[in-house]
């Protein structure tokens, strides 16, 4: 039996094919990466997030050894609901120069490479095991690779360092901050609005917390950024939803709302939430005056690491090496390269295309940077044999 053998362009439209929005799951993808991969004798694992519908795979490729390069990416796109595409978002169109497709480049693009240049990898005889990583629901925050790293610190041989290969034009970021979202739910007391004395209006005390989360937000800016790496230069904090009230003539019993702080690698992520709790609790005496079963209740519902810079890893190096680079970069957006990170193991961001494409409508990755990136594992390849 022949084994099939993909260009990593043929590879990027196999990719792009599979909507793997997040919500929907990955497997079909996982299968045929599955497939391709045992073609070529080599074994993977999964690890589940969510059994029959969201996984994770780890393959290694080479020695079965401590001290492998993983090259890490995830297979989940955002969805392309109410976005004006061109054409098929999950149909490969090239033109001008460029692939258009959901995912071309966050991150197929880079998963595509890999997994292209995999009889390469198994053809070398490579000396230092090249592994994937490919994971689930990464785009609703980092939240599918976990049960991955937590398999990984227990059970299999510690890498030397992840390569996550989200959108970076193919330049090497070795920093970006942290995300920690939070819900907060206000309970009042119900009253007719003309009985103000008798109520808690908890869109009223939501809007003394929304004051005060402007308090801190104003003062971590002031604080700004001593690395000057990030851009806005400080921890941000910022509310994205809030809902509340019954109607207009009725004091409202609940208000809720969601907010979050991102922030500067290596900053303390207890000081927000504690400083907005010290104040929730300032409020609720008078509040509990009224009506006793009134309160404020905050919960943090993600917490997404930040990646600190480890400017002497291994990791560092070695993506400068085969990206050809000179000095590293900071980034905004988060990747799983902190929870990496988090488990002992370098990792450093660098993948083809330009976040700029990202979740948006006519995505696209310019064909150059997949030829940048097929330069980067070939490089990879050469680094593991010696
Ligand atoms: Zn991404």
């Amino acid at each position: 039996m022949t084994k099939a053998r993909y260009t990593p362009h043929d590879m990027l439209a196999r990719l792009i094919a599979f909507d793997t929005t997040s919500r929907d799951g990955n497997i079909p993808l996982i299968e045929f990466v599955e497939d391709y991969l045992e073609d070529w004798g080599i074994k993977s694992l999964r690890v589940d997030y969510e059994a029959g519908k969201k996984t994770n795979l780890y393959a290694t490729i080479g020695p079965d050894m401590a001290g492998g390069i993983v090259l890490s990416g995830h297979t989940d796109v955002v969805p392309v609901d109410g976005q004006p595409w061109s054409s098929d978002p999950f149909q490969m169109v090239e033109k001008d120069g460029k692939f258009y497709g959901r995912g071309a480049c966050d991150m197929k693009g880079f998963l595509a490479t890999a997994l292209a240049l995999v009889p390469e990898f198994k053809a070398a005889s490579l000396k230092t095991p090249i592994h994937l990583a490919l994971s689930c629901d990464e785009e609703v925050g980092c939240i599918g690779v976990r049960p991955l790293v937590a398999y990984m610190k227990k059970h299999l041989p510690r890498p030397k360092a992840v390569i996550v290969g989200e959108p970076t034009l193919m330049k090497v970021v070795n920093a970006h901050k942290g995300a920690h979202t939070f819900a907060t739910e206000v309970l009042g007391h119900e009253a007719h609005s003309s009985c103000t004395h008798l109520g808690v209006n908890a869109i009223l005390v939501a809007g003394e917390l929304l004051s005060e989360i402007g308090r801190i937000a104003a003062d971590m800016r002031e604080r700004g950024d001593p690395s000057g790496r990030f851009n806005p230069p400080y921890t941000s904090v910022h509310v994205g939803l809030i809902e509340g009230g019954t109607a207009k003539n009725i004091i409202p019993r609940r208000c809720a709302f969601k907010w979050e702080t991102r922030l500067l690698p290596g900053s303390d992520p207890d000081e927000v939430p504690a400083r907005f709790d010290r104040f929730a609790r300032s409020l609720e005496p008078a509040m509990k005056r009224i009506a006793a079963d009134t309160g404020i209740t905050t919960d943090c519902t993600n917490k997404v690491p930040g990646l600190r810079p480890q400017p002497d890893s291994p990791a560092e190096h070695l993506a400068l090496h085969l990206a050809e680079a000179n000095g590293t970069e900071a980034v905004s957006y988060c990747t799983e390269a902190g929870l990496f990170q988090e488990i002992g193991i370098p990792s450093i961001i660098c993948g083809p295309g330009s976040i700029e494409q990202a979740h948006k409508a006519d995505e696209f990755i310019a064909i150059s940077e997949m030829a940048k990136c097929e330069a980067f594992m070939r490089r990879l390849i050469r680094h593991c044999v010696n």
